[in-house]
């Protein structure tokens, strides 16, 4: 087994600890890397290394389009690699390699787009209201940001961060999930190749109490750039806010994947099987919630039932494969429950409900894709975030009813409207409190476009202009241009 090392300051280390733990093939479930143990110790060493190089050396001095000019380099870099890439993040989290090949080839144009924008970032002069003075304002980053992302897609939600971050000047220390390291390590050696000053990006592998939570309360840490489950998120802003950081959450969803009467069924179909079970549910944006008019619902539920009885399950390496692993053991064992929990429930269970025991699932963590009709919407099944492939389906009378259900969750990340009416996708649109909406499509995102939730799906938004905000702030400049003080008891 290959073992790994952390980034920090520029150089490749060991954990003070020594210690090392496995990171396991979830379509095999045998280990295949060792992973350094990070703890308190590597997180100092990391953002006093991050914070030398935000003050000091070549960071601060390059100018913005020098910046977006490493991020350039680093995107050809990024391309150039993507698929040994996805190889590794394939075989580390199970998702489909088709998947994680477009994810990588893909992951570039973040680091294009936010480094074309780096030297965009403009203050304002105002034309302020007080005799004698110019004002102005400058745009500035704000130091270390910290940033931790989970494993159902790693390169990608951390490009969504470091891109942003980089491009506005500040340094980050960058922890992957404990279940999902390896490609954020090798990823690691881009930044050195593109020119990166050492200690710009530093990486630090472990668990969330051992690393996260020393990070997220380091003194140093100016920022907190966070994509995981809401529960951990939670946390994560309590500790961010004894220390008064900044926030960016990405949490999780129970998207409604709607269907109109006047729909093409035939595309709602594969949009809302697309919706849950590609990525094998393993999405924040997965649209676990289907709700069908009355009047069509019999006819689609065959259809639905029919596309998702040819779902290809096995090893998620071969390109033909559709369904692929559960990523942890952990997962595996919460949406069983999750199945038994809907069975309770009374919700009546149309396909799988299982664990997948086909000879090509091998001895991984694989779950029939599953599908529950019957489902009200208050049971758990139709509230809680589930994070694998299962589908509760719900039937709706009238737009409003469908209004009421969609929003009907702590949750609003996305939602899916399928119908042909121009006027019900755009008061649709209006309506549903989710921060994406999808009409007649489903599971698109670009970096040009903001990304994030409502209510308890997050706080801030990734990708698109919006998210360089995220990590500026504002500095107002006064300058007297009279040269003499007025009265120096009283305000100016
Ligand atoms: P998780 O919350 O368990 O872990 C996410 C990251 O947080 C990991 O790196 C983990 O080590 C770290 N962490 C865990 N406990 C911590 C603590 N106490 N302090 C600091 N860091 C800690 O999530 P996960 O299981 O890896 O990922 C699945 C979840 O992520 C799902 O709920 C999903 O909806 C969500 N998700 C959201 C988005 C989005 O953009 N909204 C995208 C992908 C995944």
């Amino acid at each position: 087994m290959k073992q790994y090392a952390m980034l920090v300051g520029g150089r490749w280390v060991e954990p003070a600890s020594g210690a090392y733990f496995e990171s396991v093939n979830p379509y095999t479930a045998a280990p295949w890397a060792l992973i350094p143990r990070g703890g308190k110790e590597d997180v100092e060493r990391a953002v006093a290394a991050a914070k030398s190089a935000f003050r000091e050396g070549e960071w601060p001095k390059l100018t913005a389009s020098a910046r977006g000019a490493l991020l350039c380099r680093l995107a050809d870099l990024v391309a150039a690699e993507a698929d040994a890439l996805a190889e590794i993040e394939s075989t580390d989290n199970g998702k489909l390699i088709a998947e994680m090949r477009g994810q990588l080839k893909y992951i570039p144009q973040w680091f294009r787009y936010f480094g074309g924008l780096a030297d965009k970032v403009e203050g304002r002069v105002i034309p302020i209201d007080k005799a004698g003075v110019f004002n102005f304002t400058r745009e500035e980053p704000l130091g270390v940001v910290a940033a931790i992302t989970p494993w159902n897609s790693p390169l990608l939600l951390a490009a969504w961060k470091l891109a942003p971050a980089l491009a506005a000047g500040n340094t980050v220390v960058w922890k992957p999930s404990e279940f999902a390291s390896v490609s954020a390590l090798v990823f690691g050696r881009l930044f050195e190749r593109a020119g990166f000053p050492p200690g710009v990006v530093n990486i630090l592998t472990g668990y969330g109490g051992e690393v996260g939570e020393p990070l997220i309360t380091h003194g140093d840490v100016a920022k907190i750039a966070f994509t995981g489950g809401d529960r951990t998120g939670e946390h994560v802003y309590e500790m961010a806010a004894r220390g008064l950081k900044r926030v960016t959450l990405e949490l999780g969803g129970k998207s409604a994947n709607i269907v109109f009467d006047d729909a093409d069924l035939d595309e709602a179909v594969k949009g809302v099987v697309s919706g849950i079970f590609a990525a094998t549910g393993q999405t924040c944006i997965a649209g676990s919630r289907a709700l069908i008019h009355r009047s069509v619902y019999d006819a689609f539920v065959e259809r639905l039932l029919a596309l998702a009885r040819t779902a290809r399950m096995g090893n998620p390496l071969d390109p033909d494969t559709q369904v692929g692993p559960v990523t942890t053991r952990p997962q595996y064992e919460k949406v069983l429950d999750y199945i038994r929990i809907a069975q309770g429930e009374g919700a009546v269970c149309r396909l799988g409900g299982g664990l997948a025991e086909r000879p090509e699932c091998g001895s991984g963590w694989f779950i029939e894709p599953t599908i529950f009709t019957g489902v009200r919407p208050e049971m758990r099944i139709a509230q809680e975030e589930v994070f694998g492939p299962v589908l509760a389906v719900i039937p709706f009378e009238t737009e409003e009813e469908a209004v009421r259900i969609a929003n009907g969750t702590l949750y609003g990340l996305a939602a899916g409207v399928w119908t042909q009416s121009i006027r019900r996708a755009l008061t649709m649109a209006e309506r549903l409190e989710a921060g994406t909406v999808w009409v007649n499509t489903y599971r698109a995102v670009s970096y040009m476009s903001p990304f994030g939730g409502y209510k308890r799906s997050g706080i801030g938004r990734e990708s698109g202009i919006e998210a360089i905000r995220e990590y500026l702030q504002t500095k107002s400049v006064w300058i007297d241009i009279v040269g003499h003080a007025p009265n120096p008891f009283v305000m100016r």
